[in-house]
């Protein structure tokens, strides 16, 4: 009886360090599996400015180091992030950008800044040299993308509005399981404006089953084969998906683009379910 006795705590001691084992066993995969980010809903956090590298006269490209070689930035697709600066006055300004990097890319994150001349976080990212520190929150925003969400997207993007629809078309297309189709419409006023535009080109020519770009130019080079002009309710049509409830169409631009693309995609009979701005 005793040696029952004995044998049960011992099968009892047993089993709990097998549960135990199995507790910090599915704890140690699932934190390897699900990294934990390096971003603060609610806190601003800092990130060192390792690279900066200018792409146009008033683009450039900014990597940070994340704290590890191994971290991730831990943004879900389609979200962005809070920065934090000064304007040319001293006074303090916080807008939104979309990095261009995933969590697949480990260690840093990237953002491409566009620059406007009187932009008041324009001037902030004009002045970061390596080495500066920058004020980051998030992730921020409503829209969060999930594999096979819709059939397919229609994207239309202005100027530095291409980065939300970079990343999330990178995150469908890099994805071999999802078979969601991208139709991006890419408006700019001249070619040297173009963001992204070799990286846009490559991700058309390695799935072209899934990826179309149309490029729109107000002032097109001399040899043009996309759109001119503004972007019209006919290109919309002739570019992205028809009107469907498996469809979504994302725009994100300047203002003033974004009221006109809210207006011809309403007249095409887009319903808000179907439409999102960034
Ligand atoms: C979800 C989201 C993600 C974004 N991601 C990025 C990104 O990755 N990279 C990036 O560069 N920007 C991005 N933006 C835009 C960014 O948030 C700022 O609006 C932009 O950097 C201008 O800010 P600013 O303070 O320098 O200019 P402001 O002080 O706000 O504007 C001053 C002047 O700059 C000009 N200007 C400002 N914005 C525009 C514009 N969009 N088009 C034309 N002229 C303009 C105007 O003349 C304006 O009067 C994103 C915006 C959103 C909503």
């Amino acid at each position: 009886m005793e040696c029952l006795q004995t044998l049960d705590v011992q099968v009892l001691v047993g089993v709990a360090v097998a549960v135990l084992a199995i507790g910090v066993g599915a704890a140690v995969l699932f934190s390897s599996k699900k990294p934990k980010g390096c971003l603060d809903p609610e806190n601003f956090k800092e990130f060192k400015l390792v690279k900066r590298v200018q792409l146009s006269h008033n683009v450039a490209k900014f990597t940070f180091a994340l704290p590890t070689p191994t971290s991730v930035l831990g943004l879900p697709i389609g979200q962005h992030i809070s920065c934090r600066g000064k304007d040319s006055q001293g006074e303090e300004v916080i807008k939104p950008y979309t990095p261009t990097t995933l969590d697949s890319d480990v260690g840093h994150f990237e953002l491409v800044i566009k620059m406007y001349p009187q932009g008041r976080m324009s001037h902030h990212f004009r002045e970061m040299r390596v080495g500066d520190y920058l004020a980051v929150k998030g992730p921020k925003g409503r829209f969060k993308y999930q594999p096979g969400q819709v059939r397919a997207f229609g994207m239309i993007a202005g100027g530095s509005g291409i980065t939300p629809m970079f990343q999330v078309a990178r995150a469908i297309l890099e994805n071999p399981k999802d078979r969601t189709k991208v139709h991006l419409i890419y408006a700019n006023v001249a070619y040297e404006d173009i963001l992204l535009k070799e990286e846009l080109d490559s991700l058309a020519a390695k799935y072209p089953e899934r990826f179309q770009v149309y490029y729109v130019l107000n002032q097109p080079p001399e040899l043009w084969d996309g759109g001119v002009g503004f972007v019209s309710k006919e290109m919309i049509q002739a570019h992205c998906p028809a009107p469907a409830p498996d469809v979504k169409i994302l725009r994100c631009g300047p203002p003033p683009m974004n009221k006109a693309m809210a207006a011809h995609i309403d007249a095409l009979g887009y319903t808000s379910e179907m439409q999102f701005q960034f």
